[in-house]
């Protein structure tokens, strides 16, 4: 754990958690909490073992930690671990069990939905802990944060367009949704808005019917998007999807969506940008959501989140001349805007709540 620091910093806190009368076996991985006190879900997860879960909850964990640096949040980076399968191991009495382990870290670690949890397993969770948002509307939280992850990448995706094609609109783009799950069908809508052309693609007949129910013959569904003839690719299904081979085939200009760990292996930012592919980078692209729920933490009102979330658009601005200025990969600028950020903290709140 100390030795591990691809941001150039390792982790401050890691914390095993078991309880014996619910079978909770979980890790907290505290990351950083130079801006604030971290922030990041609970994932949820059939890992094959101990080693497996610790590396996910620490790499996602310095990932949270750059997500917040990079949207501008009072924040740090965090995540938890639960080993187990949600549909057979997720009780009510693990989930508290789990709380109770939150609440002892005293505010400093604050968890959210993940893969494998959802805003009704965080309002039991909220039985046990102050120290958790995005919970139902209905229990005080502020529900699912599809729509302002999609508005995000919708913000990234227009000043990537502005930078490449000289105007922001994305009218007459054609632009492939991988997945159109919470983010990415309202990630379609917004494009149509905006005049785009839009192509999809998703393995569930639930989710292709319902963007069917609602844009019809507006949208068409491919077999996949990837390798398609697009101008933007925008992966919102799984990470890892921009492998070596994959670029080699990519026949858009750019690639902006929501998923998480976009690159199978960091190198591929440098082929992305060898093949003059501008990648916008995930989690940069992607932080509404955390934009949305560290509102709920920080006390933000809709309009300072929706301030926010459009300020995603200026960050990519701002990461694309970086990268253009000094002849940086996009990933590379945008580390160097996260480690500038955590080394000169503009406004870092010490205490937690
Ligand atoms: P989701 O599970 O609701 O939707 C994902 C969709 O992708 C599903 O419809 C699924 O059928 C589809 N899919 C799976 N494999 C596919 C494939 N090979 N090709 C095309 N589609 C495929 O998840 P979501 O909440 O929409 O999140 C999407 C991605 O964005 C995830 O990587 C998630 O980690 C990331 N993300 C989500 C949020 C959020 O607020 N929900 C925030 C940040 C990042």
């Amino acid at each position: 754990v100390f030795d591990r620091a691809e941001t150039g910093r390792s982790h401050e806190q890691v914390v095993f958690c078991r309880d014996e009368s619910t079978g909770l076996r979980a890790i907290i991985s505290i990351h950083d909490t130079t801006l604030g006190p971290a922030l990041g879900g609970t994932r949820f997860h059939p890992y094959a073992g101990e080693a497996e879960a610790l590396a996910d909850g620490l790499r996602l964990a310095e990932g949270m930690t750059c997500k917040a640096a990079a949207a501008g949040l009072p924040l740090g980076g965090g995540k938890a671990v639960v080993i187990g399968d949600p549909a057979r191991d997720k009780t009510p009495a693990l989930l508290r069990s789990y709380g109770r382990f939150v609440e002892r870290l005293g505010g400093w670690y604050v968890t959210a939905a993940d893969v494998g949890t959802t805003a009704e397993d965080l309002d039991v969770i909220g039985e046990t802990t102050r120290h958790v948002v995005g919970r139902t509307t209905a229990a005080g939280g502020s529900g699912d944060s599809g729509p302002a992850t999609a508005r995000g990448v919708f913000e990234a995706m227009r000043a990537a367009a502005g930078r490449l094609w000289g105007s922001e609109s994305l009218a007459g783009r054609r632009v492939g949704v991988e997945g159109v799950g919470k983010v990415g069908r309202h990630l379609v809508g917004l494009l149509l808005e905006d005049g785009a052309s839009v192509v999809v693609a998703d393995p569930s007949r639930a989710a292709t019917d319902r963007i069917r129910a609602l844009h019809g013959r507006a949208v068409a569904v491919l077999p996949r998007v990837r390798d398609a003839d697009v101008d933007v690719y925008a992966p919102c299904a799984l990470g890892a999807t921009l492998t070596a081979a994959a670029v080699a085939e990519l026949r858009a200009s750019l690639v902006c969506g929501a998923a998480n760990n976009q690159l199978a292996v960091p190198e591929v930012d440098g082929a992305l940008a060898g093949r003059g592919v501008t990648w916008v980078p995930d989690y940069v692209a992607n932080a509404g959501g955390l934009v949305q729920v560290g509102g709920e933490l920080l006390g933000h009102t809709p309009e300072q989140v929706l301030r926010g979330v459009r300020a995603i658009g200026d960050t990519t601005r701002e990461i694309l001349e970086v990268a253009g200025r000094d002849g940086l990969t996009t990933g590379e600028a945008a580390g160097r805007i996260v480690r500038q950020r955590l080394a000169r903290p503009a406004h870092a709140a010490r205490s937690a709540g």
